[in-house]
């Protein structure tokens, strides 16, 4: 039997690692996984820590430290974003990279988990010297990624010019054209119609059938967004699109608040412009973690880590929990929800969308052939739908909460793939 730490207070509660861990070995545990299978799925298969020396504009260099957890290649090529953020720690880049393995397994696509990571902050960064930490830092990996090695996407801070510029790197060493060695790129560029909304989207199929489960209707379902980055306002604006009443909103200044609902794209075109919700006329401001504890039916974190904790999980009010964001909630506030009956959309699963159409744009650089965007949305709907309803399956069937069961489900295949092709000794 796997050794199981029993007592979730042994954890430190922010540290992303030790919550993923945490929900590993419990579904490990429930899986009776195999002790020697259990040995090899804890670990990431390597990591790289590299330092990025960068010219900066006024003539002097800066060093950065960057990283690529590459945790997992069982079921195909490593494949997962890369974050810019002045916080970044390898312990989050771990986390990071090994909930991109389950996640590509909960979805079912033929991928294995990465992350990548550079501690920087890229508000204070003219766009030449992100595009000389970008290109050094693909350089240093360059052994290490490509179409069928490790395939990096966009992650926080980093967006569709970024991909560009490690794809032009790649190939310059690689002394061709390689697309295929990063997704979310520009359309032009051989990127995919409908990966922009890709998380945003997938979100809004998995929330339907949700609400649809519990025989709830858009048009009364009120929804809290947290975060207005590219996976935040696009849910919020599909949402609204659909019918449900977003009644808050919020970036990292902090939020606003109307219970008869927003008018999301007034609102969206506000932020725009302003830079900020603060001040916006037809709302009342409240703080992010207010905002969290609204009166609502959907909640919808999309920012970032450890927003739903033990300090506030008990005064969280919604029906529905869809996590946008990765690893949102710690896993000492998951037996509070539990005990609050909300039904909880993990982020492996909820936010699985931008990956799945990942998938779709490296399939199309491959084969050298591009889909319209309606194809993209309706095949990302197919995986989407049939995901969430593997995992309530599985949660029902085995007698656990839809997270847990999520990561039974992954851990399964992760580790029947493992079995099957053998450990190479
Ligand atoms: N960064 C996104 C995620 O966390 C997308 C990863 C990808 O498309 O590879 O799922």
């Amino acid at each position: 039997m796997p050794a199981l730490v029993d007592d979730i207070r042994v954890i430190r509660e922010e540290n992303p690692f030790e919550s993923m861990m945490w929900r590993f070995d419990h579904a490990a545990n429930l899986l009776n996984l195999d002790p020697d299978l259990y040995k090899v799925l804890r670990v990431p298969n390597r990591e790289i820590t590299v330092y990025i020396p960068v010219f900066m504009d006024d003539g002097h260099i800066e060093v950065f430290t960057g990283y690529r957890v590459q945790h997992n290649f069982a079921r195909g090529p490593a494949k997962g974003g890369i974050r810019y953020a002045p916080d970044v720690t390898l312990d989050e880049v771990r986390a990071l990279a090994a909930w991109m393995t389950w996640k590509c397994a909960v979805v079912n696509i033929p991928f294995g988990g990465a992350k990548g990571g550079i501690i920087c902050d890229p508000a204070q960064m003219s766009q030449i010297e992100l595009e000389r930490l970008t290109r050094r830092y693909t350089a240093e990996l360059i052994d290490f990624i490509g179409p069928e090695r490790d395939v990096p996407a966009p992650d926080m801070n980093t967006n569709e010019q970024t991909m560009a510029w490690i794809m032009d790197t790649y190939s310059m060493h690689a002394r061709q054209t390689v697309t295929a060695v990063v997704t979310g790129k520009p359309i032009d560029l051989s990127g995919s119609r409908g990966r922009r909304e890709a998380t945003g989207r997938g979100l809004l199929f998995v929330i339907d059938e949700a609400v649809k489960k519990l025989g709830m209707h858009p048009a009364s379902t009120r929804v809290v967004v947290q975060g207005a980055g590219n996976v935040g306002s696009t849910a919020a604006r599909l949402m609204h699109e659909t019918g449900y009443k977003i009644v808050a909103m919020s970036d990292i200044h902090g939020g606003i608040y109307n219970d008869k609902g927003l008018d999301v794209p007034d609102l969206l075109n506000y932020q725009r412009i302003h830079r900020s919700f603060e001040k916006y006329p037809q709302a009342e401001p409240v703080s992010n973690m207010e905002l969290l504890e609204l009166d609502c039916e959907v909640l919808l974190p999309a920012a970032t880590e450890n927003q739903i904790t033990s300090h506030n999980a008990n005064r969280i009010k919604c029906k529905i929990l869809a996590e946008g964001a990765n690893g949102p909630t710690t896993a000492a506030a998951d037996d509070i929800l539990e005990q609050k009956g909300v039904f909880v959309i993990p982020d492996i699963l909820a936010n699985a969308g931008g990956v799945t159409c990942s998938y779709f744009e490296w399939v199309q650089d491959r084969m050298g052939y591009f889909w319209k965007e309606e194809l993209v949305n309706e095949r990302l709907q197919d995986i989407m739908v049939a995901s969430f309803h593997d995992v309530c399956k599985y949660a029902e069937s085995h007698n656990v909460n839809n997270r847990i069961a999520a990561y039974m489900l992954a851990i399964d295949r992760v580790a029947y793939i493992t079995r099957v092709r053998g450990i190479y000794a």
